[in-house]
């Protein structure tokens, strides 16, 4: 926190001390997001290589030095972060890539990314003696958020969309959240929440207004650098919804970069299902983003409005990255690729990332010289339903070796 400078808009460009405790820009309102500027200058002299080095704390809370969070409150919270980063050796030469790894979101306590966004949320609104927390959810934000505040023995309150997962609907039950599914897509669902967030002053976890989230999910970005001993691929892929993930991303290469702990920021994809891909659309036609439509089984990324369009765009801008969309067979086809190959089980909107870098190799936007992460964003066991899309349940048997053998002939297995 010590190295925070303050607030700045990211469309008038405004600058605003820490102290005032703001959501978005007071004269812009709402599309005024907030970014959080760090005094570089000053932390360069503490955070370099050998800090890190030294340092023994295994979670995103490694990295709080270049967060807005205080310390005081971090070693009770549940354990985000320090996930691995695997090198495909299968994976890659199928997809004809010569470097490849992969980043598995999935094995942080709720099971996907939005942890890192979460647990900073839960440290704000303690920093803020505020008891309950609400969100509203396609389904992770809402899970994460519950799992995160019921470990520290706050509330939450979370509304979802009809359309949300059983996996993850059950998952935040029994984190103890109050949930308000609402008849309704995510538009909906965010419409409501803002209301409501108003008018019982609740702590708003709604990433994309909430400035210091995606501060929370740069911690992504620092880990892959960190793993990769400060040389990141060439290439970063991400699958993308309400934005906030991309930029987190794109914000922890900047901070490294700007630390001169790394030499070039990654060039980042950006991956949307062309069921609800309104960036992609903006992105080749160059008219404004415009709401699209939410028909896609990656319900993560089915996201008609985006809510955090400018910082977004401008990751894949200034990273001089790109724009992909697949379709969901693709996206389907990706997951069974990533179980089969690396062992790594996905839920559709994480296997979105595989799914744009395929398209982007056939495409070359991306070569077969280029070195690549993707992010597996989240668990595939959040939602089975769709899953079982993409394979087959497997017949039941007598419990008879005859009909073993003849099983096993018909899948190419012989008996000697
Ligand atoms: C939320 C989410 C995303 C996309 O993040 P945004 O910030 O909405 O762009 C991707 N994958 C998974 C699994 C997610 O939960
Ligand atoms: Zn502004």
């Amino acid at each position: 926190m010590k190295y925070v400078k303050g607030y700045e808009c990211s469309l008038c460009h405004k600058f605003f001390p820490i102290q005032e405790e703001l959501f978005t820009c007071p004269d812009c309102g709402e599309k005024g997001i907030l970014d959080i500027i760090y005094d570089y200058e000053a932390m360069k002299k503490e955070v370099t290589k050998e800090y890190f080095l030294k340092n023994s704390e295994k979670s995103m809370w490694r990295y709080h030095l270049l967060m807005s969070v205080n310390e005081e409150l971090l070693e009770k919270t549940l354990k985000v972060g320090n996930t691995p980063l695997y090198t495909s050796f299968n994976l890659a030469s199928i997809i004809n890539v010569k470097t490849l790894y992969i980043k598995d979101e999935g094995l942080n306590p709720t099971q996907s990314l939005k942890d890192r966004a979460s647990a900073v949320a839960v440290i704000k609104a303690m920093e803020k003696n505020q008891t309950t927390l609400a969100c509203s959810s396609t389904g992770n934000a809402a899970s994460s958020l519950a799992g995160n505040a019921a470990r520290m023995g706050l509330n939450t309150v979370i509304f979802v969309p009809k359309r949300a997962p059983v996996g993850k609907l059950t998952q935040l039950l029994y984190y103890g959240a109050t949930v308000i599914k609402v008849d309704g897509d995510y538009k909906d669902a965010f419409q409501l929440s803002k209301l409501a967030i108003n008018h019982y002053k609740w702590y708003n976890r709604n990433a994309a207004i909430n400035p210091h989230l995606v501060e929370g999910k740069k911690t992504v970005a620092f880990e892959i650098a960190e793993q990769l001993q400060f040389k990141p691929t060439d290439w970063v892929v991400v699958s993308v919804g309400d934005g906030c993930t991309i930029a987190g991303v794109y914000k922890g290469f900047y901070d490294l970069f700007r630390l001169g702990l790394i030499d070039k920021i990654p060039k980042l994809l950006g991956v949307q299902s062309e069921g609800c891909s309104p960036f992609v659309e903006a992105y080749e036609s160059g008219l404004p983003l415009a709401e699209a439509e939410e028909l896609t089984i990656a319900d993560s990324i089915a996201v008609g409005i985006p809510r955090n369009p400018i910082k977004a765009i401008n990751a894949v801008k200034l990273s001089l990255g790109s724009w992909m969309k697949v379709s969901d067979k693709l996206i389907l086809d990706s997951m069974v690729l990533l179980g089969k190959t690396e062992g790594i089980f996905a839920e559709p909107a994480a296997a979105a990332s595989l799914a744009g870098l395929i398209q982007a190799r056939k495409q070359n936007v991306i070569t077969k010289e280029d070195s690549v992460t993707i992010i597996v964003t989240g668990n595939g066991l959040k939602d089975t339903q769709n899953a079982l899309k993409a394979i087959q349940e497997p017949p039941t048997l007598k419990p008879n070796l005859s009909e073993l053998i003849n099983y096993l002939k018909t899948r190419g297995e012989n008996d000697e």
